[in-house]
């Protein structure tokens, strides 16, 4: 990812890049003033994951730096950045967009391919390990299946289906396959 250091060349910006996220997100990312409270409260700032400078380089249309980079996909999703944010603005809901854009494209990192895999086989995201189950019982806490409930396993495979979620899916897969076998 570009860091503020590198020297900038405008000819290789895309301003297109912010119309076609405006699409998708909405105009509250022009309200971005770069005052940083966002990123001061994020937990995945300390791995190098700067949404503030993510919503700026979205701004001026590096596009590849963006859809490219791994960085976009640090996003717990955990809400914080909108609770501090000055302007009203959803940051994480940006990142969100952005990481539809990048999918679109095939870009989607191994570890996030798998975690998909794994909510369609259990419709969750995360392994219910045997750790986790003994924490819980640690607790006092009821046992967690590694399912959910046949009929909302159920329920998850139509809408998995009616949004041809299984079948991009696959596209991906079959697609970085390929792209990656041509690396070799
Ligand atoms: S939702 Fe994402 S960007 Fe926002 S604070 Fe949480 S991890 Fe950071
Ligand atoms: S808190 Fe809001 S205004 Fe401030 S940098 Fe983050 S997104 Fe921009």
């Amino acid at each position: 990812m570009t860091t503020p250091k590198e020297v900038v060349n405008y000819d290789e910006l895309d301003s297109s890049f912010i119309i076609e996220l405006k699409k998708m997100v909405g105009d509250e990312i022009l309200a971005c003033f770069q005052c940083g409270m966002c990123t001061a409260g994020c937990p995945s700032a300390p791995f190098g994951y700067n949404i503030r400078q993510i919503l700026k380089l979205a701004i001026w249309g590096f596009r590849n730096e963006l859809l490219e980079s791994d960085f976009i996909w640090f996003c717990t999703e955990c809400g914080k950045c909108a609770e501090r944010c000055t302007q009203n603005i959803e940051p994480y809901k940006i990142i969100l967009g952005i990481q539809r854009l990048a999918a679109r494209q095939g870009n989607i990192p191994l570890t996030v391919l798998h975690r998909i895999k794994q909510f369609m086989k259990s419709g969750r995201v995360v392994e219910v390990d045997e750790l986790t189950e003994l924490k819980r019982e640690r607790y006092e806490l009821p046992k967690c299946d590694k399912e959910l409930p046949e009929s909302v396993m159920r329920e998850l495979e139509a809408i998995l289906d009616m949004t041809e979620f299984r079948k991009s899916y696959k596209d991906r897969v079959s697609n970085k396959d390929s792209g990656d076998r041509n690396q070799e």
